[in-house]
């Protein structure tokens, strides 16, 4: 008898553990179970997630920039996006205007209105979440080709691309490409301002300028391998805030070749949106950071926020913030 019980009771604790671990077992089950369907719930979720890229205009970390950042800062950049760092880096792409070259070398040949941005203030673009920016502007130029090839090198080195300049014309024409969530973007920057011979030859470094054939040329390439083609302009008349004849003709002519979006910069001011066609024009976007402290209209600026489908690759809805500057040219705040 005691042998038949020690028995059952052997049977009994290997019938437990059995079901002990059968029930372990089903629970590690359940357990990833759960996780794999949140995961595929949010595979769905991401491919048809919106991305949205934001586009501002004038960017120049000189002359009463630098002095506040050495005044109020302690020669830090990084604080100047301090207030607007978390709003900036939550996009999936950030383009802005860089008014002027990036650099120690050069010599000054653009006189009163000459900027050249300390080499440092880069890195502050970098952490500002600064992806792309256009040099196809007037100031680029103004330490001549040493700082500008010098600019575009430190871009490179720091992760930025740019579009609008190259160290040849095929370089400047062609942009910048970024994937963003599998969407094909080009950047295309061009400028009206061509004096001193800033545009690139097929060896000289330089800029990309305005005029048809360029424009026609440059975008209807970039469509042939891009989702979506973005054509920058440095045009217009500094502190107007309505687009001249001279910027309707051109922005919509990169419309007409194939162009998405019209960014458009110089006037320091804020200037009309435009839906023509399929597509959207932004005639300026006025100021991101500048010492112009003279007028409200210049210590703020447009920002716009570009919503895009990443099933469809399509531009969805454009959205222009305002973003502004306070007295220590810190900006303060992005509003809707
Ligand atoms: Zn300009």
């Amino acid at each position: 008898m005691a042998k038949f019980s020690r028995q059952f009771s052997l049977v009994l604790l290997i019938l437990s553990l059995i079901f002990l671990i059968s029930t372990k077992v089903s629970s590690v089950k359940s357990d990833t179970v759960k996780p794999a369907a949140a995961v595929v719930r949010e595979n769905v979720v991401v491919k048809e997630k919106d991305v949205v890229l934001a586009f501002v205009g004038d960017i120049m970390l000189d002359r009463g920039v630098k002095y506040s950042v050495y005044k109020n800062f302690g020669v830090d950049y990084s604080q100047l996006f301090a207030n607007v760092k978390e709003k900036l880096l939550a996009y999936d792409l950030l383009f802005g205007n860089l008014e002027g070259p990036v650099s120690d070398k050069g010599m000054d040949e653009g006189g009163i209105y000459s900027f050249r941005m300390e080499p440092q203030s880069l890195s502050a673009l970098k952490v500002a979440g600064f992806d792309v920016v256009s040099v196809a502007n007037n100031h680029i130029f103004n330490w001549g080709q040493a700082a500008f090839t010098d600019t575009l090198e430190r871009l490179t080195a720091s992760g930025i691309k740019y579009a609008g300049g190259g160290f040849d014309g095929p370089g400047a024409y062609s942009g910048a490409q970024i994937n963003v969530s599998g969407v094909k973007i080009t950047v295309l920057g061009f400028s009206e301002f061509n004096a001193g011979g800033v545009e690139s030859s097929s060896t000289y470094p330089g800029i990309a300028v305005i005029s048809d054939k360029n424009i026609i040329n440059s975008v209807k390439k970039a469509r042939l391998d891009s989702d979506i083609v973005i054509a920058s302009f440095h045009f217009g008349e500094e502190y107007q805030k309505l687009p001249n004849v001279y910027q309707e003709r051109y922005a919509k002519l990169a419309v007409d070749s194939g162009a998405d979006l019209i960014i458009g910069h110089h006037p320091h001011v804020v200037e009309t949106l435009e839906k023509y066609r399929d597509s959207y024009i932004i005639y300026s976007l006025g100021n991101f950071i500048f010492d112009q402290y003279f007028s409200p209209d210049t210590m703020s600026g447009g920002l716009l926020e570009v919503k895009v489908n990443t099933r469809t690759k399509k531009i969805e809805n454009v959205a222009l913030k305002k973003v502004s500057l306070n007295k220590w040219f810190q900006l303060d705040s992005i509003l809707p």
